[in-house]
């Protein structure tokens, strides 16, 4: 059997990321999401399992020293990380796997995984990415403030990713990262 490929999702908060992965999990069924450990309280509607692991930030320091996270990082004063487990058994067992995750997650994930496929989802302009933050209506001001600080910094690493799509119209950016699988698990045939 073909072993799973791993492709990586990034770009700065409120771009779409969530969005696009539930679109490309929707159409694709061997495709599986890595659900994220983090220590940040869970967004209204969020449910535990679904949209990450909540735990405290003992637990996470544990796992994480017990080599449970294939990578982790620290985002506006909380922990996320992914469990390594899940990872590893789906591409074992055939399924393509997508990671939600921030560069530096990214970077570490590319590590263990050179093979990895990185994708950086870009906004169309940093107005529409602040309104997109704002619209969701989920942080307080502070943090969408911090949020905002940390998304200048994401789009800088933009071109150390193998792709680049822009989040203009929400069904063209699917379209686009669905012909990058497709290309890149081409490869392998
Ligand atoms: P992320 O996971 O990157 O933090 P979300 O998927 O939560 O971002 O999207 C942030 C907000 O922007 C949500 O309210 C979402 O509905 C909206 N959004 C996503 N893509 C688009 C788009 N192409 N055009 C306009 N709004 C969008
Ligand atoms: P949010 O709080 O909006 O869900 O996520 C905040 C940031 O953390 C986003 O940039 C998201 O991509 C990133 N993130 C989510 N899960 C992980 C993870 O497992 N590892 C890393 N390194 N970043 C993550």
């Amino acid at each position: 059997m073909t072993r799973g490929k791993l492709f990586v999702i990034s770009g700065p908060s409120g771009v779409g990321k969530g969005t696009i992965c539930k679109k490309i999990l929707e159409a694709d069924g061997n495709m599986r999401f890595s659900v994220s450990m983090t220590t940040r309280a869970p967004r209204e509607g969020e449910v535990e399992g679904v949209d990450y692991y909540y735990v405290s930030k003992e637990k996470f320091l544990e796992l994480l020293q017990e080599g449970e996270l294939l990578e982790h990082n620290k985002f506006v004063d909380n922990y996320y990380g992914t469990p390594r487990r899940n990872v590893v058994e789906w591409t074992e067992s055939g399924h393509d796997v997508l990671l939600d995750i921030d560069y530096h997650g990214a970077f570490q994930v590319r590590e263990s995984y050179p093979e990895a496929v990185l994708i950086f989802i870009a906004p169309p302009s940093v107005e529409e990415l602040k309104a997109r933050i704002r619209g969701r209506g989920t942080e307080t001001e502070e943090q969408i403030e911090g949020r905002i600080a940390q998304a200048m910094e994401d789009l800088a690493q933009a071109d150390e990713y193998d792709y680049l799509v822009l989040n203009d119209d929400v069904n063209t950016a699917v379209w686009k990262v669905q012909q990058i699988m497709r290309i890149e698990k081409g490869k392998e045939v």
